[in-house]
């Protein structure tokens, strides 16, 4: 099955109740059982208590594993909780290196949180991989990728740094929130695990909170399922509805994303009032040809620097009729940010600076509109300045 069918069909049943073409929402808390110990099966899962199995998520978790054509899927109550499951899998001591330009809310669970519990994370530029392989120590136990990378879009060469964390004995995780399953495999490019916020493009709508794992190791699968389970971090029925029902056109609206961000990037990149463009689908980006070979297209996150000051390029965001200046991304409508006051507060200033965030850098998520309308929107709000 090719991804469009595959998102369509793959791991999708029908309701075997019912019938119903769409799979229900089962709102419930909790099924009964015939006899004590002995709960009912569906879909191949036993129905005990919903934070343990719901069949809505089993649904939902069946087509996320489809989607980046693998095994296992899980569904988490957000991105965050999926990535706390994860860490949830590591003991006091084990060691985490991390790319150095990071989603800010993993940065922060990183430094603030599982720091505390005695994790060790080190951060690292992984878009060079010697830098990698001197971040790496006898107790690191995962190599925590991004690519393309929050917000600065850069891009690390996914086959040859898992390889290298294989070597090692270490597990690679890539966050594939960005690329979507649709432009990018990791676990094809021999990552063991893909994280995801379902947040963003796989629900594609902006009405709900979610996140995934995917892995084709079962081994790995199981700790996290008990993790999910143990510490329950599951999103509620609706929700997973929600997300479901986001995933079977995610092909069709990242083909049309990804046409925008590209006419957008090229657009702003010859304006005389823009500093420098980030995007990997320009050829003067340094992780063009990487992003070539390991993704579909280039995806439809931009960031840029304006020829103006930190207090203009912030002015710039709010002069817009089509972005909406709002945190999040992979919304259908355009979306615009400020990074360092908004989804990268958390990062110290200094560390912002350190990874080439500067205070003026804006970040947009180029929606489902057209693309003539956004432009005319870019362009009347840069003439202003
Ligand atoms: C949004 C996001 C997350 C966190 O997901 P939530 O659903 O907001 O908890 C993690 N990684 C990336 C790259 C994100 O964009």
């Amino acid at each position: 099955m090719r991804f469009n069918t595959r998102a369509i069909h793959g791991g999708q049943p029908h309701d075997p109740q019912t019938g119903a073409v769409t799979f229900p929402i089962y709102q419930t808390s909790t099924f009964d059982q015939d006899y004590p110990g002995k709960p009912n099966e569906f879909l191949g899962r036993e129905l005990s208590y919903a934070r343990t199995e719901n069949p809505s998520r089993t649904a939902l978790e069946m087509a996320l594993a489809e989607l980046e054509d693998a095994k296992f899927g899980l569904a988490f109550a957000s991105g965050l909780s999926a990535v706390a499951a994860i860490m949830n899998t590591l003991s006091e001591g084990d060691g985490v290196v991390a790319c150095a330009d990071l989603y800010g809310g993993c940065y922060r669970m990183f430094t603030k949180v599982y720091s505390k519990l005695g994790i060790r994370f080190r951060f690292a530029d992984t878009t060079c991989l010697p830098n990698i392989e001197e971040a790496l120590d006898g107790s690191t136990k995962i190599l925590w990728l991004e690519s393309p990378s929050n917000p600065l879009l850069n891009i690390t060469d996914l086959t040859s740094a898992s390889a290298l964390a294989k070597s090692k004995g270490v597990i690679t995780v890539v966050d594939n929130t960005f690329a979507t399953p649709y432009l990018q495999n990791p676990l094809k490019l021999g990552a063991d695990v893909v994280l995801h916020s379902t947040t963003k493009y796989i629900n594609g709508h902006a009405d709900v909170i979610g996140g995934a794992v995917i892995t084709d190791n079962e081994q790995l699968y199981s700790k996290i399922k008990f993790v999910q389970n143990a510490c329950g971090l599951v999103p509620g029925p609706n929700d997973c509805f929600l997300i479901q029902r986001g995933l079977r056109t995610l092909g069709l609206r990242m083909e049309r994303h990804c046409e925008n961000a590209m006419l957008l990037a090229a657009w702003l990149a010859s304006h005389p009032k823009v500093e420098k463009v980030y995007y990997p689908g320009l050829e003067t980006h340094p992780g063009h040809q990487i992003a070539k070979r390991q993704m579909k297209r280039f995806g439809a996150m931009l960031s840029f620097d304006l020829k103006a000051s930190e207090a203009d390029s912030k002015a710039f965001t709010t002069r817009l009729k089509y972005f909406t200046l709002a945190e999040s991304l992979g919304a259908h409508q355009s979306l615009i940010c400020h990074p360092p006051s908004m989804t990268h507060a958390s990062v110290e200033p200094e560390v912002r600076k350190a990874v080439g965030i500067s205070d003026g850098l804006i970040r947009i998520s180029v929606g489902l509109e057209d693309a003539d309308d956004l432009i005319e929107d870019l362009s009347e709000a840069l003439s202003a300045l």
